[in-house]
């Protein structure tokens, strides 16, 4: 497996989520299982989505160890982490800050699914609790949902949202859903 080109795919979908509106400043992490390794790629901390690159992206195993790279890893290593290793279908995750979805779990207990498509592809996206940013609590709470292999979005309160995948293309797509499924839900209630 080329890491290289991996770590190309994780900065061009940083880039995306970033051009896409749906993070800003050094907000976020991203990353993706090296393929039969049980290790992963993650994005460093203090780097941010719009202006990353491959010198950006860490390797670690599955428990949090260095294993390549300049930088430190990002602090969510936890719940990135964690999740490969519940969701064995899950090669790539995507944690933003999007603000309609964020705007959403404010309030909700789960995104109103407004739509026929989101309906069909989200099936059903709750809201976890609040927990501080890169605390065990936090990813306990991230991890409670993942251990159901039906789920693909949460969204997090006074947080953001986290998306999975079983590449970084499906994991953007179903966020990007989420995301326009929150913003018409919002607008759904004006009158
Ligand atoms: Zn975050």
């Amino acid at each position: 497996m080329d890491i290289l080109k991996l770590k190309e795919e994780l900065v061009e979908y940083s880039r995306k989520c970033y051009d896409r509106g749906m993070i800003c400043a050094t907000g976020g992490n991203i990353s993706c299982r090296v393929p039969g390794e049980d290790a992963i790629l993650i994005k460093g901390t203090g780097s941010a989505f719009s202006d990353m690159t491959v010198d950006d992206v860490v390797k670690i195993d599955l428990d949090g160890n260095h294993l390549e790279g300049s930088v430190q890893k990002s602090k969510e290593w936890r719940f990135h982490a964690g999740i490969y290793k519940v969701r064995p279908d899950v090669n790539a995750v995507i944690h933003i800050h999007p603000p309609y979805a964020t705007a959403v779990a404010a309030n909700h207990d789960e995104l109103p699914l407004v739509t026929n498509h989101a309906k069909g592809y989200l099936k059903k996206v709750p809201t976890v609790g609040i927990a501080g940013s890169g605390s065990e609590d936090l990813a306990a709470n991230v991890l409670e949902e993942y251990k159901n292999p039906e789920r693909i979005v949460i969204l997090m309160k006074e947080h953001g949202l986290t998306s999975v995948g079983p590449d970084f293309r499906k994991a953007f797509f179903m966020a990007e859903m989420a995301e326009d499924t929150a913003k018409i839900a919002l607008f759904s209630k004006l009158k």
